[in-house]
């Protein structure tokens, strides 16, 4: 398995070590032809990319599409802010990126109160090791599909990292709207049972290393040992063997 494009990497712009320049660099290191710079989405408190910071990034990203051979795509990854499926792009921002992930994050302002249950409540229960209940479970799959009909989003990124959703039914509805999936290579997230009933609905994956530093741009070791082991077939991977994903925001976009 040999990675095409990485679209899910940080900068200091958010909580990175590095800069777009470094990360472009670093990926033609590692042979591939494209990268995502995804910043944590404007409701990220304290590690997201604020608004007013978007113009510079921007130029600097556009800079570093120019260093090497390796395509930089401005990217996002937006926070789920509720069970209504809230993100923090509006249209007016869709603009400025090329590639919409989103996910849950856990410090981020919800959109009410009664929403901070999503990320705090998934933390509360791995921490402590407690069972989530039924009616837990089903906000979360329902900000998850909310998110995913709501807007057009080409990335969910590390379902179910410090969350419990149904991952059988957000992959059902990814597969519905052309979202794909994503196999972390930072970090495990979805159980080998919960991949392998998400492989049965015909969604479609990405391999993204969500690098926060140069050394791990390209980064596809966890995800390799997950795969192999779940036996995720490898032409359901569209960023793998010379493939690029078709993605849904870019289609959006021709629309608008
Ligand atoms: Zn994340
Ligand atoms: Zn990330």
């Amino acid at each position: 398995m040999k990675l095409t494009a990485d679209y899910h990497t940080h900068t200091t712009y958010s909580d990175g070590k590095n800069s777009a320049a470094e990360n472009a660099v670093a990926a033609e290191k590692a042979g591939l032809s494209a990268i995502a710079i995804t910043e944590h989405g404007y409701s990220h408190i304290f590690r997201g990319i604020a608004r007013k910071e978007t113009e510079a990034w921007l130029r600097e990203v556009h800079e570093a599409d120019k260093l090497t051979r390796v395509q930089v795509l401005t990217g996002i990854e937006s926070n789920i802010r509720g069970i209504s499926g809230l993100c923090d792009l509006t249209e007016r921002d869709y603009e400025n990126f090329d590639v919409y992930l989103a996910g849950i994050h856990i410090v981020i302002r919800y959109e009410h109160a009664r929403d901070r249950k999503i990320g705090w409540g998934g933390w509360f229960r791995r921490t402590f090791g407690a069972k989530p209940s039924d009616s837990y479970v089903k906000d979360v799959t329902r900000a998850y599909i909310n998110a995913i009909k709501n807007n057009p989003i080409d990335i969910i990124t590390h379902l179910n990292y410090q969350t419990f959703a149904d991952a059988l039914e957000v992959a059902k509805c990814c597969a519905d709207y052309g979202t794909y999936l994503e196999i972390s290579s930072k970090k495990p997230h979805l159980t080998d049972e919960e991949l392998a009933k998400c492989v049965d609905t015909g969604v479609r994956f990405v391999v993204n290393s969500d690098a926060h530093s140069v050394d791990r741009i390209g980064d596809t070791k966890l995800a390799e040992e997950i795969i192999a082991r779940v036996g995720v077939p490898l032409d359901r991977i569209d960023n793998i063997d010379g493939r690029l994903p078709n993605f849904r925001f870019a289609e959006f976009k021709k629309h608008m």
